[in-house]
């Protein structure tokens, strides 16, 4: 028997898909802040799957990535119940930021809300309890920082099962292993009951297409592995790292301050002692290297080409022999 999906105002039947301007907060003229939310409520009986993005205001790739899902596929043949929330900090998202204009709060530290909290508890409040807390798995979409760019991976807490099971199924090369921070999404939704991780890609004021093709993909991965697609399979990206907090891994940073040439892209296979990037003043005279103090893989580089001493350059992992085999197979 299949249920409808409700929430403080409404109903989605089975077979129904709704858009609603759902009201969040009040601006200083008292007008509503609302988020756009659609819920797609399939035809079968199924789990129910958030995809949320935007959490923080600029972080653009993810919209488009729940805007496609809720928008462009075919949920004839759904099983189960997606809430797609494409910008849920619209306040940071018009102001083009990452924080919430009022006092700079991040509301990806403000889950799981307080409905008699500060602006940014009770908005995460409004959204936790209507939204994320009814779904059985949440996948929230993040970039890097402005200025900086990610490979496409996942952050999750492997060592809770449920967990893990939504970040393999979502079939990415990379796999950060960290409980999350105090107040973050996945963190607080998975606390609630809600298995939830984070997926980062790319750069913040973009929408960069291969990378939100692959997220996607891994979308329909997760959908497979929880039977919401009968037609899908649950993909194996070709290899895998898991990377814990004990692993090797370290964030190159610049000893000179001036202009940075980076001589790989974000996701390249780097060898020890090989140049990462360069260093250079403005006359072209002063060049400092910076180089692989490890074998590893570029998961995070700059974009911003400005450096102080003592910026962080590139995030570097190490990776096992057995996946670095395998990784230089793959890439030829
Ligand atoms: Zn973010």
């Amino acid at each position: 028997m299949t249920t409808a999906f409700t929430y403080n105002g409404g109903a989605v039947e089975p077979g129904e898909t709704t858009n609603v301007r759902f009201t969040v907060s009040e601006t200083y003229l008292g007008d509503p802040v609302r988020i756009p939310v659609t819920i797609v409520n399939g035809e079968h009986e199924g789990p129910t799957l958030c995809l949320a993005a935007a959490t923080h205001g600029d972080e653009l790739n993810g919209i488009e990535i729940v805007r496609e899902v809720a928008h462009e596929w075919d949920h004839s043949d759904l099983r189960g119940t997606l809430v797609c929330l494409p910008v849920l900090n619209v306040p940071g998202f018009i102001a083009q930021q990452r924080y919430l204009p009022i006092y700079d709060r991040d509301l990806n530290r403000s889950f799981p809300g307080q409905s008699a909290g500060t602006s940014s508890k009770r908005i995460a409040d409004r959204v936790f309890r209507n939204f994320i807390e009814p779904c059985d798995l949440c996948l929230d979409f993040h970039t890097s920082t402005r200025g900086r760019s990610n490979m496409l991976h996942a952050r999750a807490d492997m060592a809770d099962s449920a967990v893990a099971r939504v970040a393999n199924a979502f079939a990415s090369n990379v796999i950060i292993d960290s409980e999350g921070p105090d107040g973050s999404l996945r963190r607080e939704a998975s606390k609630a009951g809600t298995p939830s991780i984070t997926v980062e890609l790319g750069e913040a004021h973009r929408f960069q297409r291969p990378l939100i093709d692959a997220a996607l993909e891994g979308v329909l991965s997760v959908m497979a592995e929880f039977g919401m697609l009968e037609t899908e399979t649950v993909k194996w990206p070709g290899w895998r790292t898991v990377i814990e907090g004990s692993d090797e891994k370290t964030w190159l940073r610049a000893d000179a301050g001036g202009l940075v040439d980076m001589h790989h892209e974000r996701g390249s296979l780097v060898e020890a002692g090989e140049t990462v990037c360069t260093i250079s003043d403005p006359f072209k005279a002063e060049v400092t290297k910076i180089e692989a103090p490890f074998t590893g893989l570029l998961i995070g580089i700059p974009q911003n080409p400005l450096v102080y001493p003592g910026n962080p350059l590139c995030h570097l992992v190490a990776l096992e022999e057995p996946t670095l085999r395998a990784v230089r197979q793959i890439r030829g």
